[in-house]
């Protein structure tokens, strides 16, 4: 099958977000809303009878939603809000696992205007109530059984939280209403919202990997971005069957877990369950997937596993497999290459920028280790802080700040009720993305690390994914993270933390090993001084390490925000 984006330099040159844009609707008078884009318009073409989106339950039963069956429930769900009186830029939220209501809810949000921002279902009660008290919820959408653990208690404490509609409970607690009752009660027919594209759509919260989370801001307008960017750094072809393995709780999982693959007329797989490797082995065997979108972490999971029990399975239909979210290790793009015959495509973005950035294209030659190149519209650099302002870093392999021109669609438009943090983030013209890279001599982006984790020892800048990375070389390492260590003589030193292999016991001998192999790997300068085991690194609910708790605990400092963190074992 030929690569979308088959000839990267021709198409970037060509490019233009007007005529991206022109692949897409609208509606009349110069409106834009996703919703239609991602549903309606694929009916009025004809392709109703299509599924959109192949739901798999924990149990491994299956249920099939056509565009015409979406467009029609997503209708309903509107014509719900419209009657509780949620009005165009009201907030609803969701607190949900991956079942089919919580799709339903964020594109009939969108149909009436409302703004959707998804919730991760395990976040605690706090972070629940303190992103919806930062957004001014005004619906939320939620089960019986999160409501109850992680709601009731404080729901009376949230102002403007007017309703609360249960998906799965047929009487249901005071207070709230069962969204099933609505739903068989309201009409089919909905006419869409004509928004605007610069009105506010969705609300998304970062990972708090380095700080308390940010609500950033998306318009309507960013479809075009998703649209674009699903085509051609995830060569989406009608005829895909796509897997985004990322929760909607998660920018990702949103505009490529929802938005790009329904724009583009996809099939798209959601599963319901958590990552187990032999389900998800499963699943891409059995449902056929063609484009398979995944994290580090998981890959990480999969490689500990081996490549056998990816042999034993037809992945014939597997074209195309990325990953985002996290630096992917050299080693993971080669396991990839060895286990599936492919290699998996890194990519680069974030929460901010509401869309794929920079990437590794099916037409290229994947360079392990790299993130790849910009997207066509996108201009990205490396750039310096200098006396005389933020100027271009010289080029090859100067470290820097990944800076971006603002300007394309999907950009956020603020981080709700930051202005200042928002405005920070902008320098001399670029927005600054707080990850340190390089571009190497062939326009290739390399991740160093984020701002706040780059090491400085004995006059060097050190990232900590290329120590984490060399590490990952050895067999017996499942999982690093690296941090700096004060230290009276050289500013700081690098102190590794090793999760390993499971079946591999953790000796002297083997930190000794470790230590050896860096140290020949990046030479004295670079190299770990110090390697300590851990059963589990922390981590983001979304599967990021977080170095700078590892440093926090390494130093006694306070822990800061850990509303993100995901239980972990010190
Ligand atoms: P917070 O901003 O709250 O600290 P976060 O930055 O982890 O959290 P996200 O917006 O979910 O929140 O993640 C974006 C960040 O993830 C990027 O800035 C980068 O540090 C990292 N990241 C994403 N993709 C990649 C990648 N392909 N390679 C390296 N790092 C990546
Ligand atoms: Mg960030």
């Amino acid at each position: 099958m030929t690569a979308i984006l088959s000839d990267y330099d021709q198409v970037r040159a060509s490019f233009s977000w007007q005529a991206a844009r022109a692949e897409l609707d609208g509606l009349p008078g110069g409106a834009l809303n996703i919703a239609h884009e991602a549903l309606d318009r694929h009916v009025t073409a004809g392709k109703g009878g299509k599924v959109a989106i192949r739901w798999i339950g924990k149990d491994g039963g299956h249920r099939d939603f056509t565009y015409a069956d979406l467009s029609a429930e997503t209708n309903r769900f509107a014509n719900v809000l419209r009657s509780l009186g949620v009005a165009p830029g009201d907030r609803v939220y969701s607190l949900l696992g991956r079942v089919p209501e919580l799709y339903i809810a964020a594109l009939g949000t969108l149909k009436v205007g409302a703004v959707f921002c998804p919730m991760f279902s395990a976040f605690g009660p706090e972070p629940i109530k303190a992103r919806m008290a930062i957004g001014d919820a005004k619906v939320l959408i939620t089960s019986e059984a999160l409501y109850r653990r992680k709601v009731a208690d404080w729901r009376g404490e949230l102002p403007h939280l007017a309703h609360i509609l249960i998906i799965d409970a047929d009487v249901p607690t005071e207070g709230t209403r069962s969204l099933s009752d609505l739903m068989r009660a309201a009409s089919s027919e909905f006419a869409i919202v004509r928004t605007r594209p610069e009105d506010m759509a969705l609300l998304h919260f970062t990972s708090g990997t380095t700080g308390r989370p940010k609500g950033a801001v998306h318009v309507h307008e960013a479809v075009v971005a998703h649209h674009i960017t699903g085509r051609y750094a995830l060569d989406l072809h009608e005829d895909d069957i796509f897997w985004c393995t990322a929760d909607p709780g998660w920018v990702t999982g949103t505009s490529y877990g929802i938005i790009a693959p329904l724009t583009n007329a996809v099939t798209m797989i959601v599963d319901e369950a958590e990552f187990d490797a032999e389900r998800w082995y499963g699943i891409l065997e059995r449902e056929r997937v063609s484009v398979w979108y995944t994290a580090p972490t998981a890959i990480r999971m999969l490689m500990k596993a081996g490549a056998a029990p990816v042999r034993s399975r037809n992945l014939s239909q597997l074209r195309f497999m990325a990953s985002v979210g996290e630096p992917l290790n050299p080693e993971a793009v080669m396991w990839g290459a060895e286990a599936f015959g492919k290699p998996f495509h890194d990519n680069w973005w974030q929460t901010e920028t509401g869309g794929i950035m920079i990437a590794n294209y099916a037409c290229m030659d994947v360079k392990p280790g790299s993130m790849g190149k910009p997207l066509p519209g996108i201009t990205a650099a490396i750039v310096e802080k200098t006396e005389v302002g933020v100027v271009e870093a010289p080029r090859p392999m100067t470290i820097g700040q990944l800076a971006l021109r603002p300007g394309w669609p999907s950009m956020m438009r603020g981080y709700l009720h930051e202005q200042e943090r928002y405005e920070k983030c902008f320098v001399g013209g670029w927005y600054l993305s707080g990850d340190l890279a390089m571009q190497d001599e062939d326009g290739y982006f390399w991740f160093v690390g984020r701002d706040d984790d780059v090491i400085k020892s004995a006059g060097h800048l050190i990232g900590p994914f290329e120590v984490e990375s060399a590490l990952m070389e050895h067999p017996a390492v499942a999982e690093v993270g690296v941090i700096g260590v004060p230290d009276e003589t050289v500013g700081e030193v690098v102190k590794a933390f090793v999760a390993l292999k499971p079946g591999i016991t953790a000796t002297d001998e083997l930190n000794l090993e470790l230590l050896g192999h860096a140290r020949k790997r990046l030479g004295p300068a670079v190299a770990p001084k110090q390697i300590a085991f851990r059963q589990n690194l922390p981590k983001t609910r979304s599967g990021k390490i977080m170095r700078r708790l590892l440093k926090a605990r390494e130093l006694g400092l306070p822990e800061g925000d850990i509303s993100t963190l995901e239980s972990d074992e010190r």
